[in-house]
């Protein structure tokens, strides 16, 4: 992490917590990362709890992102939120790309890049996934498939836009697996997606935050965010109890 960026801890729910739980866990977690002001803090509850957070956080510093959207404003979509819904609730920014979404739901590096550039027209900021299967890192193209999903999701947004996208590096062999990336491996492919933005623009490579992604626990967060390119976490398991969560951003900090 340089001195330069905010780290960011942020917590992907996925399909966990109704509103009620949800309401539990932030009044677990408010208390437990006041002091903690050094740290961009981000829980990203499914729809339906996403009001409730926004009241819930409103005067703290832990912002809001819903886990998908939709490129287009309005329209036969069954089922897809669009961008001016999230807004209307005052979410703060959204995740894109999540492999789960990908691999599911059959999202790609084109369909993506139009979200990403959706939002940068909007109030929400975009926190774009990306990372290789472990057979790719295993057939050597690991770099390829980063560059492939790197490039084309920003392709559509302006040079001097880039910085307010954030990326998540995040290997899917180590999502949900309990195998987390060495310290090693998380540099090396934050570094190398931070030296693809700066093939675009080196100011933007300098000032976009990329966090790691993968098994990420309060045990291995220090570490992880001490990386000199690793400018934060997504965390999804250890993200769904406040004390552990709150354990990321205080080591964070
Ligand atoms: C995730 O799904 O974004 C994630 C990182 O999950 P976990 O921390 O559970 O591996």
């Amino acid at each position: 992490m340089s001195s330069s960026r905010r780290p960011v801890i942020a917590g992907n729910w996925k399909m966990h917590k109704t509103i009620a739980e949800a309401e539990q866990f932030i009044q677990g977690l408010l208390p437990r990362v006041t002091t903690a002001d050094s740290v961009d803090v981000v829980i990203c509850p499914p729809f339906t709890a996403l009001g409730a957070m926004v009241d819930s956080t409103r005067g703290s510093r832990v912002e809001v992102y819903a886990q998908h959207v939709n490129d287009q404003p309005e329209g036969a979509f069954t089922g897809e939120i669009s961008i001016a819904m999230l807004e209307e609730l005052d979410v703060h920014g959204v995740i894109i790309g999540h492999s789960e979404r990908r691999g599911l739901y059959a999202e790609n590096d084109v369909s993506l890049a139009k979200k990403v550039a959706a939002l940068i027209d909007s109030s929400l900021a975009p926190l774009l996934c990306v990372g290789e299967t472990e057979a790719e890192r295993d057939a050597g193209t690991m770099e390829a498939r980063l560059r492939e999903q790197v490039t084309t999701g920003l392709s559509e947004v302006p040079s001097d836009r880039i910085a307010e996208v954030t990326i998540a590096y995040e290997p899917i062999w180590a999502i949900g697996t309990g195998r987390v990336a060495t310290a090693d491996q998380a540099q090396e492919a934050c570094a190398f997606i931070r030296a693809l933005i700066a093939e675009r623009d080196a100011s933007a490579a300098e000032q976009i935050r990329i966090l790691y992604g993968g098994s990420a626990k309060p045990e291995n967060a220090a570490e992880l965010v001490g990386l000199a390119d690793c400018d934060g976490l997504l965390v999804g398991g250890a993200s769904l109890d406040p004390a552990s969560f709150a354990e990321m951003v205080v080591a964070a900090g």
